[in-house]
């Protein structure tokens, strides 16, 4: 099966930075290896579905609110990004639950709202170095899902996918072991297992991301349990993301 591989530009690429971007990347995706979910900022979503239309090239939110619409001044609702022809939506990336104080409650609020409007939804977890250094790896990942997939019904999980991204790796250079990724993929298809099904727990895609790289990603991808990988930094740079999406092992 192909991976899934998802580009996170964060709070990078301008609109016409995004319109080169999508133009080049557009052009040169051959689909063959991967399937790709770019996520650009909000502002630049409209030029990237309108490039995007049409070609294999998928896109994805950064965010989205949990309520449906109303007086929520600055947010962007799951139906305003559906209506833009956007199909995925990125919620609970530890920027978000770090540096704007977002809870296991609201991410799961996010994702039942962006669920009920047709989205599909990528959820990140992973532990701090100090969980890690603690021993607290699987205990914060296991308690992060059980939060966050709360309340939903088996079938919704066909349009949910976990992307495990230590803290410690995120931005860094210093990316998980094959052991540290398998290890977690097994936990998280473990605790899906448990609240749900066999059958859930083997369907659920699971991601890796954190300093993958055009060095490291055969090996983290391959992984036992990895479906794909979310990517920061590297996807910035169009020429190499293209030659990680096209020649993906
Ligand atoms: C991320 O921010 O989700 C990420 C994986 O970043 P990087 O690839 O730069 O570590």
């Amino acid at each position: 099966m192909k991976k899934l591989i998802v580009a996170n530009f964060k709070m990078n690429q301008n609109p016409s930075e995004t319109k080169q971007y999508l133009t080049k990347f557009v052009a040169g995706f051959n689909g063959n290896r991967a399937d790709v979910v770019i996520c650009p900022s909000f502002v630049s979503l409209p030029v990237a579905t309108f490039l995007a239309s049409g070609s294999l090239v998928r896109l994805g939110a950064q965010n989205v609110c949990d309520e449906e619409e109303g007086s929520y001044t600055g947010e962007v609702s799951a139906q305003m990004l559906k209506d833009l022809g956007v199909e995925y939506v990125i919620i609970g990336h530890s920027d978000r639950r770090n540096k704007f104080k977002e809870s296991d409650r609201l991410i799961n609020k996010k994702i039942k709202t962006a669920l009920k409007n047709g989205l599909k939804c990528i959820v990140c977890v992973g532990e701090s170095l100090a969980d890690r250094n603690t021993g607290k790896t699987f205990d914060v990942i296991r308690h992060q899902i059980e939060e966050c997939v709360k309340g939903l019904y088996e079938n919704e999980l066909e349009s949910v996918i976990i992307a495990y991204e230590p803290i410690w790796a995120i931005g860094t250079g210093q990316n998980a072991s094959v052991r540290d990724v398998e290890n977690a993929a097994k936990v998280i298809r473990k605790v899906i297992y448990e609240s749900y099904s066999e059958k859930a727990s083997r369907d659920i895609q699971v991601l890796y991301g954190g300093s993958l790289n055009e060095k490291n990603v055969g090996a983290l991808l391959n992984c036992s349990g990895i479906d794909g990988g979310l990517f920061g930094k590297i996807s910035l740079n169009v020429n190499q993301f293209l030659d990680i999406a096209n020649n993906l092992k």
